[in-house]
């Protein structure tokens, strides 16, 4: 493999007019949830067992078998309470710090429409991915292996919109060409949250306000990715193996591998 063909497979690839992504308008979410359920059903993933914590939002975190979510902010205002809802899902980073710091070749990869994509069977389980990712996205399922939003690339890879933007009937998720969708947003009078954060996300959102006011984060590179990049990745090519090396990139980065409580969420690396 070419350093330009390495290049295009890792973070920052310019997937050009190809990239395809979502647009996020939380102002015309209603919370129905749809776009949850249809993820569910397109994926086949099973329903996960909740408690009553005294919200509505529900299940209150990503967890392996629920891959897109609805953020419920609730503000007091004359009239009661105020409602905005707020998707979080996987962002499709431009500078994809899971994918940079994977050390199992081909377990995370971009799809030729710009989607973040992971082999599950590659995958060697060792969570890097949770530590490099701004966004708190990654999950691990019961035979630890990453799960998370695909970006529906089998769906988007045949000509399809994703499920989740399918099934929303009010246009709060928009799928089509990343430039179209945000050229789009800004024409309607929206400020663009993601267009240009990790090189840009595939996943952006049209909003009024500060991106505080939905809790989306001001994403930041992790510095250790860099170092993995550039020194520690040969080690897992040369021989040292990718399960050993990320044990040491662990070690560095996080710190000693403790024994976890049982995590009904799924986290791996909390
Ligand atoms: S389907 Fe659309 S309106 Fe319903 S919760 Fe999802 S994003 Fe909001
Ligand atoms: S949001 Fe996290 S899991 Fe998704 S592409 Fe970005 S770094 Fe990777
Ligand atoms: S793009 Fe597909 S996999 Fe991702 S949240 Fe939407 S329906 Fe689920």
């Amino acid at each position: 493999m070419t350093n330009t063909e390495k290049q295009r497979m890792m973070s920052g690839v310019d997937v050009g007019k190809k990239r395809k992504g979502l647009l996020i308008t939380p102002e015309l979410c209603i919370g129905c949830r749809a776009c949850q359920t249809a993820c569910k059903q397109w994926n086949r993933l099973p329903g996960d067992r909740t408690v009553n914590s005294g919200t509505y939002e529900n299940p209150p975190r990503l967890t392996p078998h629920l891959f897109n979510k609805i953020h419920f902010i609730e503000k007091n205002s004359n009239v009661g309470v105020d409602w905005l809802f707020v998707r979080r899902s996987c962002m499709h980073c431009g500078q994809a710090g899971c994918m940079d710091i994977c050390p199992a070749p081909g377990a995370i990869f971009r799809t030729k429409e710009g989607a973040v994509m992971y082999d599950k069977k590659k995958c060697i389980g060792c969570k890097l991915c949770v530590a490099a990712c701004p966004f708190d996205v990654p999950r691990y399922d019961e035979n630890d292996k990453i799960s998370k939003c695909t970006l529906c690339s089998d769906r988007i890879s045949n000509g399809l919109s994703t499920a989740c933007a399918k099934a929303c009937t009010t246009g709060a998720i928009k799928f089509s060409s990343r430039d179209g969708l945000i050229a789009g947003a800004k024409t309607a009078g929206y400020k663009v949250y993601g267009e240009n954060d990790l090189k840009g996300l595939g996943v952006t959102f049209a909003i009024r306000e500060s991106p505080e006011a939905y809790n989306l984060p001001d994403p930041t590179y992790n510095a250790s990715i860099a170092f993995w990049d550039g020194f520690l990745r040969p080690f897992s090519v040369i021989g040292l193996g990718a399960a050993a090396a990320a044990a040491l990139l662990h070690y560095i980065t996080i710190g000693p591998k403790e024994v976890e409580p049982e995590d009904e969420s799924g986290k791996g690396g909390e």
